[in-house]
């Protein structure tokens, strides 16, 4: 029987062989100490035992190092907080230690969840332990590649435009973005917080829906946090034969993941007998335009507490590029707002989005497109593409934070042995539909 202590062993060896020595995935920045996990673990298999433990029993669980784990160093992955201890649980990390779950160490990230790489973090970016040459994805890369790597069952992310989605789909495992408010932010480092989203990565939808299950919920700490169905509610079941499913209608530079999306999703609704169209959604083509002034002007507001006296060094004196470019850009939009010219028209334009979303939702269940528009590039390649490459390339994630609607990537298929993912979207706390959905094509 695989108890809570041999589940922590297996993981504790594969972290010792590759995680710090062997191929050097640098997945985690911090691995909590042998002897309290091993202390933890006996007590949730005592509960197991008295038949009086929680859901998450058993389960082993990584957290991203922008999350608040008390006691833990929530560095973000920037030398800024580079020794900044958590006082304080995020409500997530309650929840889930309510649930028995037991929290193994912290993720590496972009820093701040600034990236689509994890090559932004001050400490060392993180493989891909599919093809370890290659970007796991990011901004959540350490949790992404831990899931992957057999390191632990489930893992913890932020997805702010895309960084679950992303390296789920580069790293070949699930990441779900739930719809926006219905997880509870309080704790988690904020990148954006009209967009931020926790949410779990796992290797099965099964995983992915359980840890979510928890997590999800109003919480009186996040004013805009709000009740939704839960993901296991029979309420949500979906009567499959009558789904209509929307596929994206846009053209992406790389055929082989386009082809790959196509032929998949063909595959899916001549089993299920689902119905299939082309969409086309209005202004989703602003999508990065859209995003990058509403999250460079929030993350400017969030980062004036780095002022170097109330939590570690001094943002400006410590931080990396992407970070201080964001900084820099926001502070001068803030400075031109006194004419409306970028927030303003960016938040215009994301009320659009959200309206095309809306729309399509009423005549379409689900809407599927790829995650990512390229495949991962080599590690450190990222010197050669230019700042609006790599922005560009969140095209497809970025749609979802805007709207506020639930998506999640799940493993397509390979394109030279490189893992792609696909995309499926629901509207807004349909996030119990959505898994349905992904569990069905999972099976396919
Ligand atoms: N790549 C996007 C960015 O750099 C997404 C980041 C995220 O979702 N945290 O902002």
């Amino acid at each position: 029987m695989t108890t809570t202590l041999s589940n922590l062993q297996k993981y504790l060896v594969e972290i010792a062989k590759n995680d710090k020595q062997g191929k050097k995935i640098n997945a985690f920045l911090q691995v909590r100490g042998e002897e309290e996990l091993i202390r933890e673990a006996k007590i949730i298999d005592e509960k197991i035992k008295n038949g009086k433990a929680g859901k998450l029993a058993g389960k082993i669980i990584a957290v991203k190092a922008n999350i608040n784990v008390k006691g833990l160093n929530a560095s973000c992955a920037s030398r800024t907080l580079e020794n900044y201890k958590a006082p304080y649980n995020a409500t997530v990390i309650k929840k889930i230690k309510q649930e028995d779950g037991l929290i193994i160490g912290m993720t590496n990230m972009d820093e701040f969840a600034c990236g689509a790489s994890g090559e932004t973090s001050a400490f060392g970016p993180t493989k891909n332990p599919q093809v370890l040459e290659l970007i796991p994805g990011g901004s959540s890369s350490g949790s992404a590649a831990a899931v992957a790597a057999g390191f632990c069952d489930v893992a913890l992310g932020s997805d702010t435009g895309g960084s679950i989605r992303n390296p789920a789909s580069h790293c070949g495992i699930i990441g779900l973005k739930p719809s926006y408010s219905s997880v509870s932010r309080y704790g988690l480092i904020d990148l954006s917080m009209s967009l931020d989203q926790i949410g779990p990565l796992a290797r099965n939808v099964e995983d992915a829906a359980l840890l979510l299950s928890v997590i999800q919920g109003k919480d009186e700490k996040d004013s805009i946090s709000q009740e939704i169905k839960s993901v296991n509610s029979k309420s949500a079941r979906l009567d499959i034969n009558k789904l209509k499913v929307g596929v994206l209608d846009i053209k992406i530079s790389d055929d082989r993941i386009q082809n790959l999306i196509n032929d998949k999703i063909e595959k899916v609704v001549k089993k299920y007998g689902w119905k299939l169209e082309k969409i086309k959604l209005n202004y989703i083509d602003l999508a990065v335009q859209t995003y990058y002034p509403l999250v460079y002007v929030e993350f400017f507001s969030g980062t004036r507490k780095f002022d170097g006296r109330r939590y570690g060094k001094r943002i400006e004196n410590s931080a990396g590029v992407e970070v201080l470019r964001r900084i820099l850009g926001g502070s001068e939009i803030t400075k031109a707002e006194f004419k409306g010219r970028y927030y303003y028209l960016a938040l215009k334009a994301k009320k659009l989005i959200e309206e095309e979303f809306s729309k399509a939702f009423k005549k379409f269940d689900a809407i599927v497109m790829p995650v990512y528009p390229i495949l991962p590039w080599k590690i450190g390649d990222v010197k050669k593409m230019s700042v609006q490459d790599i922005y560009s390339a969140d095209a497809l994630t970025i749609p979802a934070n805007l709207a506020g609607n639930c998506a999640v990537s799940i493993p397509a298929g390979k394109v030279d042995n490189v893992p792609v993912g696909m995309q499926i979207m629901c509207d807004k706390f349909q996030d119990a539909k959505m898994l349905q959905i992904a569990g069905m094509i999972e099976k396919v």
